[in-house]
């Protein structure tokens, strides 16, 4: 072995070196191919990396108020009020109280000792809507969410170890970006079965000892990046060496992460009827709901929980419940009928693939939501449902020229012979008449419903939206089968790059652009079909004028064009008119000076 003084190698000797080692050991077959071992230059002092922090800053949604994230959740949750209403409160609080601590003038405010993190408890049954809201939730934030299952975490018989993994997770999924996964959400299942149960002695030790290794990552813990001997991670921390010249930070802080934990608690009702009637307040016999279990449930308190098993200390870092109730058919066909579930969207989307066009009518949608409640997995059942009825149409039409078909409810109820039908007759009038009929409703009914709900989106948005507009949304919703806040993003984010080429143009040119509603929703529709940004369409179709223009204003003096829908369509005939009128302009200004 060579002395620690000897000569560090450079990139190209260690190359060398290590290619004749392993040209030695596996002859020609192996050789090393690496890029680049050595750092970059370090960054400059307080540039880039400072902005790219501020920028993601920026990216979390720490601004959102409550209201707003209820309002984006009804877009997409079906029933389960309440618990929207705790969840869109509690995690903006979250992080709204992030910001206000750690980033006021970019000084970390002192928070006292014993701060409580707003982790949260939601408890109901499979399928109500608990994972889709939290991811709901964080996609809308913009945060790292990452999903693990209690149940786990005992099996594995070493303590501890799992909660890390998740918070190792949120890593990986803020792309290796640390700082973004310590404001990430961890979600863990099933945690009503790392309850102890009073009768048993063996599991019960380790189940309240996962309970205990939950602590301290709920409240705030280092947790270690690399995990010893993982090569991968020891591999990533040699490309983040390399990429950033920094060595990399080797822990994550679990301060702002949020816990979120969940369980169907089968029992709990009991436990709490119990206390009530004990506490002589009497409500048992008064329920008559729908869904008297959830009616119970909402009256849980910490004792509660510590009589199903829990440990106070854990309980003590729970300090928000929500509950979710049970759904119903009426409920399954909601979601269903709901232009944002991407139950319904996904399929449209699976066909669309090979060209094929599907409609649902509302007889078939209500006959899918009675088979799925028959399942007892709430809304998970419709997955499942809505599969085995067109199983057979997703194997069998790609091969055919069949391009749209409806699902009636005498598809959902005798599949295999509807498709049998459907292939003898394809083209049958009636079938494509009720296709069409069924293709122009989905698109009044979005509209209508997008209209009514103007004023919101408009708050929402920050900008007003003309019906054309809205019309333009409703008929890219149901083509590309997206639901109604990514278009709407989608447009309002054209609208916002071609004000930006308007502001170009004028600090260019010292000309004002003004594109009328039509000019402006044909070239929102252009850039969202072409997949391209608004100022590269406007500088396309401006491409022409942009001399014409300049030479108006130079000649005339003329400042301010408005883009007409013609100006798109038509470019030659609208300068032509737009010369002309500047002109004759000028000739009754100059007729009008000489009388
Ligand atoms: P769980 O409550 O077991 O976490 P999920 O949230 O995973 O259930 O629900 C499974 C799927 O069912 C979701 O992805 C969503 O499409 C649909 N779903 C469940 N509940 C609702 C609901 N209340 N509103 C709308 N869709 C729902």
């Amino acid at each position: 072995m060579k002395d620690s003084n000897s000569k560090i190698p450079d990139q190209k000797e260690l190359e060398k070196e290590l290619n004749e080692y392993l040209g030695k050991k596996y002859g020609d077959r192996i050789r090393l191919v690496v890029p680049m071992l050595f750092p970059k230059p370090q960054a400059e002092e307080g540039s880039k990396d400072e902005k790219e922090s501020g920028e993601k800053k920026r990216k979390i949604q720490f601004d959102l108020k409550p209201e707003e994230l209820e309002a984006f959740l009804n877009d997409y949750i079906i029933r389960q009020d309440e618990a929207k209403e705790i969840l869109a409160t509690k995690i903006c609080t979250h992080f709204n109280r992030i910001k206000f601590t750690e980033m006021r003038q970019g000084k970390t405010r002192y928070e006292g000792v014993g701060h409580i993190k707003n982790n949260i408890l939601m408890v109901g049954p499979t399928g109500v809507g608990k994972t889709y809201l939290i991811k709901l939730i964080a996609k809308k934030i913009g945060v790292p969410f990452v999903k693990g299952d209690a149940t786990k975490f005992s099996e594995t018989g070493y303590v501890g170890g799992d909660v890390e993994d998740l918070v190792r997770d949120l890593v990986y999924e803020a792309n290796g970006d640390i700082e973004m996964a310590q404001y990430g959400i961890i979600y863990i299942d099933e945690i009503d079965k790392i309850a102890s149960s009073n009768h048993t002695i063996g599991p019960d030790v380790s189940r309240t000892g996962v309970q205990r290794a939950l602590l301290k990552p709920m409240e705030e813990t280092e947790v270690d990046l690399k995990v010893p001997h993982d090569p991968i991670s020891q591999l990533e921390a040699i490309e983040q060496y390399r990429r950033t010249g920094k060595k990399e930070k080797r822990t994550i802080n679990t301060k702002h992460i949020l816990f979120i934990m969940s369980g169907a608690f089968n029992g709990l009702e009991e436990i709490i009827k119990r206390r009530l009637n004990r506490e002589g307040i009497g409500f048992g016999a008064e329920i008559r709901s729908k869904d008297e279990r959830a009616e119970y449930l909402k009256q849980v308190k910490a004792e509660d929980l510590i009589a199903f098993g829990f440990e106070s200390e854990f309980i003590g870092r729970l300090p928000v419940t929500a509950i979710f109730e049970k759904l119903e058919v009426e409920d399954l066909y909601g979601i269903l009928k709901n232009p944002n579930n991407p139950i319904i969207l996904g399929k449209k989307k699976d066909f669309k693939s090979y060209g094929i066009d599907i409609q649902f009518e509302d007889e078939a949608l209500y006959e899918l939501a009675v088979k799925a409640y028959e399942e007892k997995t709430g809304a998970r059942g419709l997955v499942s449902a809505v599969e085995k009825v067109l199983l057979k149409f997703e194997k069998r039409l790609p091969s055919t020229g069949i391009r749209q078909f409806v699902v009636t409810r005498e598809v959902v109820r005798n599949p295999e012979q509807e498709l049998q039908n459907l292939l003898q007759d394809p083209l049958h009038p009636e079938r494509v008449a009720r296709f069409e009929r069924l293709l122009e409703r989905e698109r009044n009914e979005l509209k209508a419903s997008i209209l009514r709900r103007e004023g919101e989106f408009r708050k929402r948005y920050g900008t007003a939206f003309p019906e054309s507009r809205i019309d333009l949304i409703a008929r890219r919703m149901v083509d590309k089968g997206f639901d109604v806040n990514t278009v709407f993003e989608e447009v309002v984010e054209v609208e916002r790059q071609v004000e930006e080429f308007e502001r170009n143009f004028q600090v260019r040119n010292g000309i004002q652009l003004q594109f009328e509603t039509e000019a402006l929703d044909r070239i929102i529709e252009m850039a969202l079909e072409e997949n391209t940004r608004g100022q590269l369409i406007c500088s396309r179709l401006l491409k022409d004028y942009e001399h014409g223009m300049k030479l108006i204003r130079d000649r005339i003096g003329h400042k301010e064009f408005v883009i007409t829908r013609e100006a798109i369509d038509d470019p030659e005939g609208y300068l032509n008119r737009v010369i002309q009128e500047a002109y004759s302009r000028r000739f009754d200004f100059e007729s009008e000076g000489k009388r």
